[in-house]
């Protein structure tokens, strides 16, 4: 039994295969865990200008104040400098890593060096071990390496296993970390920094419980959460059908991203739709630990094998919003059977489907414009909807087989720098584009969120709002920027987002006190605008820039009928964001 609150931050040198724990309550007391805990210990060792690739690069993950005391605080952060924007680099998932790491006792594992073999790192509490990954190194598939780790460590029912595919032993920047086989550190690259360790997983488990002093509060706050979470309206969509029952709502609405966002709206969005998806190839819900939601849809697809009449291989694959769109809608494509096939690849090799996706979406453009040829692509005549050749790019891409190929495994900027058609790389301060064109806050979040992601500031959520429609760029930068500072509070808690409307100012402030931590309100607020700042120091600090900038000009090219994005106007509110960053 320990304590409730965190302390333990796990040092692991993986040049000289040592570790060492320090307690440094506080960080945790000063910024609560998380991002804030995380940005804090990236500045502490991370070097101004270090190749995102050199030992000196840390992963630090961290996990909150709330993290198994209560309901949904159910993510880690990762945090690194981001091979992909070469800047910050901060990824979230969920599974059971949060609660993993706390139960092995830690509230952040920072990770340094470099190690001359492939291992993986072992964690299980105080014991910890480097050992060798050589036989797994190489491995074509995550899923085969999940399983030969599990087979190899204790921990089961309780462990989280971080690995990575060949797209991060390979370095491309967009490489992801797969954990418990359907979570993801999706976005900006965390497999890359992996592989450029020879890290090729992470295990991690622990069975330790916490003393609550204040037990009668602590079990009606819980039961406030856990019930206000279960019975209310809140979060049903999520468990229903999941984030995709966006996908009609948007394409209704008109900011839905087709085919290379060359159109808002997809003819075929109802054939790919949560409902659809639902109908016909929901398998089975799951939900990350800690969580009474469930939200993680799986697709169960029944193939049949070519030779063996009535044989069937069934392959179950999340599938979330994000996924549907990247290599469904942008590339033009409706054959769920056929995304869920790309889907199961782009498993196998662990990399990011959202810069995926945009990378395709732009190499089937930019092969329709005459960009690049079948000499370029080796013979694949990328189409839209045609999965059978994104699939065979896949592997061209991960296994870098020309320079064409190896430029993709860089993202869409790297490509369009080398080949063209920069007007429509999708990517923004150089992460290639969420699901969402709903009007100039979707574009303008994107560009000023701190990881370049939809969920940093929610634009995409303020333009569905028809008040915000039209209204002063200094008004729609003060909005953005204060959703993302109270974003970072959430971050730093790392409650899962779908939570958000649970996790009030006031209900987190006093849960935070019931579990020993003194924040009021006003306190909470305060951190969050200060944790943004300093995440845009280390962004400035590297070289973003608010003031250089490009953004794709298909965004102003393809119009949404209900929330014009004019150029002068997304200009100005990234100037207002850039004075209140600065203020
Ligand atoms: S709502 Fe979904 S993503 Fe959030 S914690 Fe629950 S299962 Fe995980």
């Amino acid at each position: 039994m320990s304590e409730a609150k965190l302390e333990k931050v796990l040092y692991i040198d993986l040049t000289h295969k040592k570790f060492k724990v320090k307690k440094r309550p506080e960080l945790f007391e000063k910024y609560l865990g998380g991002t804030g805990v995380a940005t804090q210990l990236l500045f502490e060792e991370c070097p101004k200008g270090i190749d995102p690739f050199s030992e000196e690069n840390p992963i630090i993950l961290a996990v909150g104040a709330l993290t198994n005391l209560y309901p949904l605080a159910s993510k880690t952060v990762a945090m690194f400098k981001s091979p992909h924007t070469g800047n910050l680099g901060e990824s979230h998932v969920g599974g059971r890593s949060a609660i993993a790491i706390r139960s092995a006792g830690y509230g952040a594992i920072v990770i340094t060096g470099k190690s001359d073999i492939p291992i993986y790192l072992s964690i299980h509490e105080d014991k910890i071990k480097f050992k060798s990954a050589s036989t797994i190194w190489g491995l074509g598939n995550t899923h085969t390496i999940g399983r030969i780790i599990r087979e190899n460590e204790p921990g089961a029912g309780v462990r989280s296993i971080m690995r990575i595919g060949i797209a991060g032993e390979n370095l491309l920047t967009y490489a992801s970390v797969t954990t418990e086989t359907y979570r993801h550190f999706g976005r900006l690259g965390l497999g890359a920094v992996f592989g450029s360790k020879k890290l090729k997983a992470i295990v991690v488990s622990g069975r330790k419980t916490f003393e609550i002093e204040n037990k009668k509060e602590y079990r009606e706050t819980y039961d406030y959460l856990y019930k206000t979470a279960v019975n209310s309206s809140l979060m049903k969509k999520y468990h229903d059908l999941g984030t995709p029952a966006n996908i009609n709502a948007l394409n209704k609405f008109g900011g839905f991203p087709t085919k290379n966002l060359q159109e808002i709206t997809f003819e075929h969005a109802s054939e790919i739709s949560g409902e659809s998806f639902a109908e016909n190839y929901l398998g089975r819900r799951l939900a990350c630990s800690h969580c009474p939601i469930g939200c993680v849809h799986i697709a169960a697809l029944r193939e049949p094998y070519d030779d063996e009449p009535y044989f069937y291989k069934t392959s179950m694959i999340s599938y979330d919003y994000e996924p549907i769109y990247a290599v469904g809608s942008l590339l033009g494509g409706y054959s769920i059977p056929g995304m869920l096939k790309l889907m199961v690849e782009v498993e196998k090799y662990g990399l990011d489907i959202m810069s995926l996706g945009v990378v395709l979406a732009w190499a089937t453009e930019a092969l329709e414009k005459g960009l690049i040829s079948e000499e370029e692509t080796m013979g694949l005549n990328f189409q839209w909807n045609d999965y059978d050749t994104y699939q065979k790019a896949i592997k061209l891409i991960c296994t870098e087989k020309n320079e064409f190929y190896r430029t993709l495994g860089r993202g869409v900027v790297a490509a369009s720098e080398k080949f063209g058609g920069k007007d429509f790389a999708l990517a923004f301060g150089k992460n290639e584009m969420p699901g969402y064109s709903t009007g100039p806050a979707s574009h303008v979040g994107y560009f000023v969120g701190a990881r370049h992601s939809h969920l940093d500031n929610g634009g995409y959520s303020l333009d569905q709002k028809k008040e915000n429609v039209g209204i002063p760029p200094q008004k729609l930068a003060e909005k953005i920027v204060k959703e993302e500072e109270w974003r970072q509070v959430l971050s730093s808690l790392v409650l899962c987002f779908f939570a958000r409307s649970l996790y009030t100012p006031e209900i987190i402030s006093k849960a935070l006190k019931v579990v020993g931590y003194d924040f009021s309100e006003d306190d909470l607020w305060k951190l969050g605008e200060t944790i943004y700042k300093k995440k845009y120091e280390f962004k400035f600090r590297e070289g973003f820039s608010l003031t250089d900038y490009s953004l794709p000009n298909r965004i102003y090219e393809t119009p949404v009928p209900s929330n014009p994005i004019h150029k002068e106007y997304v200009e100005e509110t990234i100037s207002e964001v850039n004075k209140l960053i600065r203020e």
